[in-house]
């Protein structure tokens, strides 16, 4: 089986690395030099909307996928005339503009925080009067990582921060007091089969992810209604493939922030730490292969390494540690690799993973 990846980045490597012992072979399609999946399959170095490059793509691959959501969808449609793709279109679509996700979800019957469409500072004073502040300004589409939003805690701040996101269409949404952020990792095979790995915590500081927990310390009823949504999601937009949510806990009730149509950092402990792994199990799912179980035998975490690298010796000689380094340069804030955190038990996940934290924040 050839595995097409749209993407060379450190999502399209762990996928790559998933795809060998599968006995498949990975070619990227990625125009910035010296790509960190190189080191685990082909690049075709060309963008992501050459023609010839994504010619090139489906003729090296029986199947296509993608390891960033804001892939023009015009490329995906030229892909998918020429050999199947998965995730869907229908769903990247919907996954690359926060309105179109927005609806999509109270379509299927998933709460959100209040929102509302902004094309102008006319209506973004119209949504304030509605939606009440503090609120945060996001553009619809190209957001990731905080990026693209603003904070807004008084009507005068409106014309300012309209202007500073580029005058883009945007949405205005409530500031939610969430208690705890989750995301809940679906997949979903060829044939509608459909499984959930538990709720991961995720804790996140200036937008960006900086740890995950799993399985969330969440009530049973939380949990099966995380998997509802993530199966209304999935199955309403014909999904193939992980599907990743990120959720708002509070006082026990859900809320959907946004979705992933790919495998998600929330979901990298699932490496060491779940029967099959995210990346593991997307593959399965877009080759039409049966899906591998998604049980959590153990307590994982997983600590990201942002913009610089403590000392390798140190992380190693750290007990419970797997170190994942993605071969990036240092560049601040920049996702350089992970640190998965395994114990026998949630207090020495836990204790471990301070220790980690602790190296990785100094
Ligand atoms: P996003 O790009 O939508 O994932 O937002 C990045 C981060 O900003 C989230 O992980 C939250 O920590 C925070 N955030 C986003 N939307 C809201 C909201 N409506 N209320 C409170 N915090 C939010």
């Amino acid at each position: 089986m050839r595995v097409g990846i749209v993407g060379g980045g450190q999502l399209g490597r762990m996928l790559g690395q998933a795809a060998l012992p599968l006995g498949m072979r990975t070619t990227f399609l990625e125009p910035a030099p010296d790509p960190c999946a190189a080191a685990v399959g082909e690049v075709i170095r060309a963008g992501y909307e050459d023609p010839e490059g994504l010619d090139r793509l489906a003729a090296s691959a029986d199947v296509v996928t993608y390891e960033f959501e804001n892939v023009p969808v015009a490329s995906i449609e030229r892909l998918a005339e020429r050999v199947p793709v998965f995730p869907p279109v229908a769903a990247l679509r919907v996954a690359q503009d926060r309105l179109l996700e927005k609806r999509a979800f109270a379509e299927h019957g998933v709460g959100t925080a209040p929102f509302a469409a902004v094309s102008s500072v006319e209506d973004l004073l119209a949504a304030i009067e509605v939606i009440g502040l503090p609120a945060i300004l996001k553009t619809r589409r190209m957001g990731y990582d905080g990026k693209g939003q603003l904070f807004l805690a008084d009507p005068e701040q409106a014309g300012p921060a309209f202007q500073v996101l580029g005058g883009v269409p945007c949405i205005l949404e409530q500031v939610v007091p969430f208690d705890r952020e989750l995301s809940v990792l679906a997949v979903r095979g060829r044939d509608g089969t459909f499984a959930t790995w538990p709720l991961v915590e995720n804790r996140h500081a200036g937008g960006i992810l900086r740890w995950s927990y799993c399985p969330a310390d969440v009530m049973p009823e939380t949990q099966a209604r995380a998997a509802a949504i993530a199966r209304s999601v999935a199955e309403g937009l014909g999904y193939v493939g992980v599907l990743a949510i990120e959720l708002f806990e509070i006082g026990g009730t859900l809320l959907a922030n946004e979705m992933a149509p790919r495998v998600h950092n929330s979901g990298h402990w699932s490496i060491e730490g779940a029967e099959t792994s995210q990346f593991e199990n997307h593959l399965r799912a877009v080759a039409g292969l049966p899906l591998g179980t998604t049980a959590v035998p153990l307590p994982v975490a997983c600590v990201n390494l942002l913009g610089r690298l403590p000392p390798l010796t140190d992380l190693l000689a750290l007990p419970g540690t797997r170190v994942h380094l993605y071969g990036k340069e240092p560049r601040p804030g920049r996702k350089l690799g992970h640190v998965t955190v395994r114990g026998s038990s949630d207090e020495e996940v836990r204790a471990r993973l301070d220790r980690v934290r602790r190296l990785v924040e100094a």
